[in-house]
């Protein structure tokens, strides 16, 4: 059967892959385009770590995870929401499973063996792929331009475009955030592309960072002095070379940014001792042997592994107090000033993107009809957590409905 309709999906990520498959699958042309050698690379490197591919609290409290963009994104997230991506797995051959903390896994906890079965379910839907292929803009008569491996410029017209280009973090693996010039251009509103799920920059000294870097401060609660909404985030952040990183340092992006662009300053507070009260701690430091250095009397009183010990001396200058009140105030409110969070580059995701209210409720763009956007290049962030690729599974699902609908 020929193909009535073409479709050109610019960016090989989750968002442009899903869109790609589902368009394909009611009968379009589908032609992939994308800069780098081999599409879905940012995919490859969350699996790496133990990919959540998605999550599986109740659709409600799901929606709400997305913040302010969650009513633009419901829609989306409702009609190819988790149980479907989960079935969509099961059906490329990679069940998965869910884990304690309600995050969905496959059960290989790898993405390689998924995306392979992927890309052979695309190639038997009759996907093209034209790899090296940068989109660079759009042409005076609406086709989409591209610079070619050779350096030579070439123009794509097809009836449809979804757009799926990725945010700014993990520029080598391809999503670098070019593409917002090129949207500028066009006034096509994009908010700003900033580190959302990023670690922050604290000015260790120099002994800290050789002692402990690479330590995890295990079971800790870190909060933002000044965020209003008292958000806390529980876990085990991890000391680097230049400061904080890990799942609750990530849980915290929103009102750490918040903090910086209002005060210029961001003060974090890390409770060492969560499930122990102010007072209780201080009971147990109270039983200090005459002998015991600070750091023995930390760890036998109260149980500090000596990273923990490292945080109270940094938090201080090195001037531990001695009265068992004072330091139990500090075991359970060390603070920290953020020197600035991690750039962009080193973020786990992007805020910020293509603005909603440049699109319909498909998706499309108004002042482009027949073009589509998908995946981190829209307005919304979330936490880690299977939250992320989730939203870009939707999302490229609805740009391809929208496609669909409009063709
Ligand atoms: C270390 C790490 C771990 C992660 N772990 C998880 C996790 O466990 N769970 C989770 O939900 N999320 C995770 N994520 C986030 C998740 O990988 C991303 O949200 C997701 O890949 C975004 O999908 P996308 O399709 O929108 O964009 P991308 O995956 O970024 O794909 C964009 C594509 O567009 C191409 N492109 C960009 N610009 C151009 C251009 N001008 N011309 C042509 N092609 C272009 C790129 O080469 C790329 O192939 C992780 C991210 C990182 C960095």
């Amino acid at each position: 059967m020929t193909a009535i309709h073409t479709a050109t999906v610019i960016g090989g990520g989750p968002a442009g892959l899903i869109a790609a498959e589902h368009l394909a699958r009611a009968g379009v042309a589908v032609t992939v385009y994308d800069h780098k050698s081999s599409v879905g690379r940012k995919f490859l490197l969350a699996g790496r770590g133990g990919m959540n591919i998605t999550h599986s609290e109740p659709m409600a409290a799901f929606v709400e995870r997305y913040g302010v963009a969650a009513q633009q994104l419901a829609g989306a997230l409702n009609a190819f929401g988790p149980d479907d991506v989960q079935a969509w797995c099961a059906d490329l051959g990679e069940p998965t499973f869910v884990g304690t903390s309600g995050r969905v896994f496959p059960k290989s906890f790898k993405a390689t063996p998924l995306l392979r079965a992927w890309l052979r379910r695309l190639d038997q839907l009759g996907v093209k792929f034209v790899m090296r292929s940068r989109w660079s803009g759009w042409a005076p008569d609406g086709s989409n331009r591209f610079v070619g491996a050779d350096g030579a410029e070439f123009c794509v017209a097809g009836d449809v475009t979804v757009f799926a280009l990725g945010g700014a973090s993990w520029p080598r693996v391809g999503s670098d955030g070019g593409w917002v010039a090129g949207f500028e251009a066009a006034e096509i509103a994009v908010s700003r592309l900033r580190p959302a799920n990023a670690g922050v920059r604290v000015a260790w000294t120099p002994e800290f960072v050789e002692r402990h870097h690479g330590a995890p401060l295990k079971n800790v609660a870190v909060s933002v002095l000044s965020d209003d909404a008292g958000l806390v985030a529980r876990g085990d952040p991890i000391v680097t070379r230049s400061g904080l990183e890990g799942g609750p340092i990530y849980a915290l992006s929103v009102p750490i940014r918040d903090a910086l662009d209002r005060y210029g300053v961001c003060e974090l507070a890390i409770d060492l001792h969560p499930d122990r009260s102010v007072e209780n701690v201080a009971e147990r430091l109270a039983r200090r042997r005459p002998k015991d250095s600070a750091s023995n009397w930390l760890r036998r009183s109260i149980g500090l592994h000596p990273v923990m010990i490292g945080v109270l001396r940094e938090s201080t200058a090195n001037h531990l107090p001695a009265a068992p009140e004072e330091m139990a105030s500090l075991v359970k409110q060390a603070i920290f000033r953020v020197v600035a969070p991690m750039p962009i580059e080193r973020a786990i995701s992007t805020a910020g993107g293509v603005m909603f209210s440049e699109l319909d409720e498909s998706l499309m763009v108004l002042r482009r009809p027949g073009t589509f956007i998908a995946g981190e290049m829209l307005d919304w962030e979330a936490p880690t957590g299977g939250y992320l690729l989730q939203a870009c599974f939707s999302t490229g699902a609805a740009a391809a409905r929208g496609a669909l609908a409009w063709l």
